[in-house]
């Protein structure tokens, strides 16, 4: 689910550490709340705020949904990102300010560009009951595109790969020679490792940084073990990334060329100043329907107060 930052979030400004050779370093994700649903956040991480143009991703659930309240997101902006919306687990409903109505299910890539501005939200599909499980991630967009359209896309089919021990399923970019159709605005590669039990060796791209975030079982990168929930970024340099795992893992597989531009996050919003975080800000509060359109969503509107610089 896209779901907002909580407003208690402390404005991120991207620290730009260098991107480094081949390592591994692990960080814990951090338990948050997205309206309902429990989540751990793996990125933004200490130090690592960005991989590649990567700037946020939220691991949700396992959760059991047991009644139609059980998920549901109601309409809230965004500037200056994709929002890429990946299910493992069960089935949830997109609507946005540009007219989608899109169920999003399992292996389906939903990727919204907000540009200078759209809104969206999530529902629950009527009747559903079970398991919702996945991720939601963030792509920073570069100076070239961030003021311009929204847009929407929707791929039910994506390539896969299937290499000794691991099968890979590419949402974004290029990985083992297959290609996802998906818009991509910077150099970006996004995929689902489905891991067999036992050795994997997946080839990448050297000029690429790399991060893993394991959503199922654990995965070891080396030497070290990735749990679900975490994040292990795991440099540059790397001509294939070895890895194994003691049964069936699952992990998302998140690189791209380092962003070269200096990223300010706070609440649902990507940006460079505070004042362009001020102004969105000001313009949702506002009902602003030329910047940010407006939702065909039952549920209630997100509102935040002004930003703690404006205060
Ligand atoms: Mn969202």
């Amino acid at each position: 689910m896209s779901g907002p930052v909580t407003t208690g979030d402390k404005p991120a400004l991207e620290e730009h550490p260098e991107p480094e050779g081949p390592t591994v370093e692990i960080s814990r994700g951090r338990e948050a709340r997205v309206g309902d649903l429990r989540v751990r956040r793996a990125l933004p991480s200490r130090p690592r705020r960005t991989v590649g143009a990567w700037c946020f991703a939220d691991h949700m659930g396992p959760a059991q949904i047991a009644d139609d309240a059980g998920v549901g997101i109601g309409p809230h902006p965004h500037i200056g990102l994709q929002t890429v919306t990946w299910l493992f687990e069960g089935e949830i409903l997109h609507r946005d300010s540009l007219g989608s109505e899109q169920p999003i299910r399992p292996g389906q890539l939903n990727l919204m560009t907000a540009g200078n501005g759209v809104s969206h939200a999530e529902e629950g599909v009527a009747g559903f009951r079970g398991e919702l499980h996945g991720m939601q991630l963030w792509v920073a967009q570069p100076n070239e595109t961030r003021h311009g359209p929204a847009a929407f896309e929707h791929h039910a089919e994506l390539p896969s790969t299937h290499l000794p021990g691991v099968t890979t399923t590419v949402l974004v970019g290029t990985l083992a020679g297959a290609t996802s159709p998906a818009r991509h605005d910077t150099d970006l590669v996004g995929a689902q490792l489905d891991l067999d039990g036992g050795p994997a060796v997946i080839p990448v791209q050297s000029h690429h940084e790399h991060a893993l975030v394991v959503a199922e079982g654990s995965v070891e990168v080396d030497g070290q073990v990735v749990e679900p929930g975490n994040l292990a970024y795991l440099g540059m340099a790397r001509d294939e990334l070895a890895l194994s795992a003691d049964g069936p893992s699952r992990a998302l597989l998140l690189g791209g060329v380092p962003f070269g531009e200096p990223v300010l996050m706070w609440w649902n919003f990507v940006a460079r100043t505070r004042e362009e975080i001020s102004e969105a800000q000001r313009a949702w509060a506002t009902g602003d329907a030329d910047r940010f359109g407006r939702v065909a969503s039952h549920l209630d509107r997100f509102e935040v107060g002004p930003p703690p610089w404006a205060s």
